[in-house]
């Protein structure tokens, strides 16, 4: 895929991360790797909101987290991403936001259960970061995201937010997406006592093999960029 489609995919993840409730004013973040060069990530920089970023906005930073292109600041949490850049090969796409529900449900410590559709993608565990809930503003902190992360591909960071990875990006904003939805319908649970019944394993497994299609995260990638329209592009 050329840099521009990827720049341009980039920046519908952010818009659809904001359009579903995942802005928290110019804060959260997406990064995903310049194709052919996966030591360097094209990421959404600081000072503006998701639902605000452009083509043109869309900077460059390498696995140290230094900027080394683009107009606009970096966020400081970007040791996030190069983190679990740096410890998983295999992860294309990262997302970071400070989803409500996410956050809410993250201070019960609870377990998340497949109460829904949505709960069954974490079937196989959701690890929870809670060695800080202050902002991951440097390489050390960073690694140990990475570390708790370990090989899922969801987490919750204690009275802080969400941190999402897949091999590709479309796929790493349905599971922010997934996540955050998963969390709110279990809250709703909570007044009423929790929930009594829940998704058995071996649907919840099988549920999350159909919702993580590659098909079904595609088709819903692209319902919601018909939803965004078509981007402006700077003169
Ligand atoms: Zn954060």
């Amino acid at each position: 895929m050329n840099i521009d489609k990827v720049k341009e995919k980039l920046v519908y993840a952010c818009r659809i991360l904001a359009l579903e409730g995942q802005g928290d004013h110019i804060w959260g973040h997406v990064t995903v790797r310049v194709p052919g060069r996966p030591e360097l990530l094209f990421m959404k920089p600081a000072t503006i909101g998701l639902e605000e970023i452009g083509p043109d906005d869309v900077i460059t930073v390498n696995l140290d987290g230094e900027k080394v292109e683009g107009r606009l600041p970096r966020h400081i949490e970007v040791f996030i991403h190069t983190e679990v850049m740096r410890a998983r090969p295999d992860v294309t796409a990262v997302v970071h936001t400070h989803p409500p529900h996410a956050v809410a449900f993250g201070a019960l410590g609870r377990p998340l259960l497949p109460v829904g559709h949505d709960g069954a993608i974490f079937c196989d565990g959701l690890p929870v970061f809670s060695e800080t809930t202050d902002l991951i503003t440097d390489g050390a902190r960073g690694e140990a995201v990475a570390r708790t992360l370990g090989r899922h591909d969801g987490m919750l960071m204690r009275n802080h937010g969400i941190v999402t990875a897949a091999d590709n990006i479309e796929e790493a904003v349905m599971k922010a997406l997934f996540l955050e939805r998963a969390c709110k319908t279990q809250l709703l649970c909570e007044p009423c006592g929790g929930p009594r019944h829940v998704t058995p394993p071996d649907e919840a497994k099988v549920k999350q093999q159909r919702l993580l299609h590659e098909s079904q995260v595609g088709a819903a990638f692209r319902y919601f960029v018909r939803r965004i329209g078509p981007l402006a592009r700077e003169p």
